[in-house]
């Protein structure tokens, strides 16, 4: 313990003033250690229905085409769809080692199957297998190719930037770029500093009784990097994949806890379902459209994709549905 004596903390300091109990949405005010969110009202509404889909891995051959025409049908065809879609990233197998004709024919065949059977509008974020090349000696790139690293997925999801926000039912999304290029053909899970300082703007920005959903490809916070390889334990230590779970969570953790209003972040990237409450945040985690990119169960994950309903006093819930469709083994 090495806090000053007298002086009191933010929530020391509003506890004496009596404002605790009142100023429960205010910013910078702790989180309870428990999550989550107060019991859901009995009067709640559902304000939305997000259909989150992610890790769809699609290219022109393999079973993916028509699995996620399959998948697609299915979100579509249920008896109450979602109001939007959200990709969650990795839209296309891979562009990281690709070269350019293989990056156009997996895009090509990606807007082929969105044209022909997208009924409901698409929110994307990027994953890092939609980054164009940085695994340079395979994909044959320089880095000074005009549609290198996220140039080319920006220009085929139509985004401006690969992290914005914005405002629906009541709700505030932001969505989140995760990769950045680390050299040496990797990816690192990771904002830079001009994401973070949009990032605390964008949320600043939020009324306090605004909740606020963060959709991001890989997990902030997640218990699935631990079950992505079957051998984790070397010398007593839990060794953990650095590309599975976002490398700056401390720092988001630290960021997050300053917004009580942030209630669920979204995720995929591990091809894994969890639910994680932290801090009073909850992270969803939710599996993969191709499973096993395309070869059936990926560990304890059948291909699938989530509905995400949210409600007008802030809660959620989270169904992840297989869409029982024979992608083979
Ligand atoms: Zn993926």
């Amino acid at each position: 313990m090495d806090r000053k004596p007298n002086t009191l903390t933010r929530r020391q300091l509003l506890k004496a003033t009596g404002l605790v109990a009142a100023g429960a949405g205010l910013a910078g005010l702790a989180r309870p250690a428990e999550a989550t969110s107060p019991a859901p009202s009995p009067n709640r509404r559902r304000v939305l229905r997000i259909g989150h889909l992610t890790d769809m891995h699609i290219r022109p051959t393999g079973r993916g085409p028509a699995g996620l025409v399959a998948c697609l049908e299915h979100v579509q065809s249920l008896a109450e769809p979602p109001d939007v879609l959200f990709n969650g990233g990795d839209a296309i197998m891979s562009a990281l080692g690709a070269d350019k004709d293989s990056t156009r024919a997996q895009w090509e065949t990606w807007h082929k199957i969105m044209n022909e059977n997208l009924e409901l509008p698409m929110i994307h974020c990027i994953g890092n297998h939609d980054v164009w090349g940085w695994q340079r000696s395979r994909a044959g790139t320089t880095g000074d190719e005009p549609l290198y690293g996220k140039v080319w997925v920006k220009q085929e999801l139509e985004l401006e930037s690969g992290y914005y926000s914005f405002d629906r039912a009541g709700w505030h999304f932001t969505v989140l770029d995760s990769v950045r290029e680390r050299g040496g053909g990797a990816y690192q899970p990771l904002l830079e500093d001009d994401q973070i300082e949009w990032l605390k703007a964008d949320l600043d920005s939020v009324p306090a009784e605004t909740p606020i959903l963060i959709l991001s490809h890989v997990p902030v916070i997640s218990v699935t990097p631990y079950f992505f390889y079957d051998n984790i334990v070397e010398n007593y230590q839990f060794r953990v994949a650095g590309a599975l779970m976002h490398q700056d969570v401390h720092r988001l953790r630290d960021l997050f806890a300053n917004y009580p209003n942030i209630k669920v972040c979204l995720s995929g990237h591990v091809h894994l379902v969890d639910r994680v409450d932290y801090n009073g945040i909850t992270y969803l985690c939710n599996g993969a459209v191709s499973g096993s990119w395309w070869h059936g169960r990926h560990k304890d994950c059948e291909p699938g994709y989530a509905i995400v309903d949210l409600y007008d006093d802030g809660s959620f819930e989270r169904e992840y549905i297989e869409y029982e469709w024979d992608v083979g083994k």
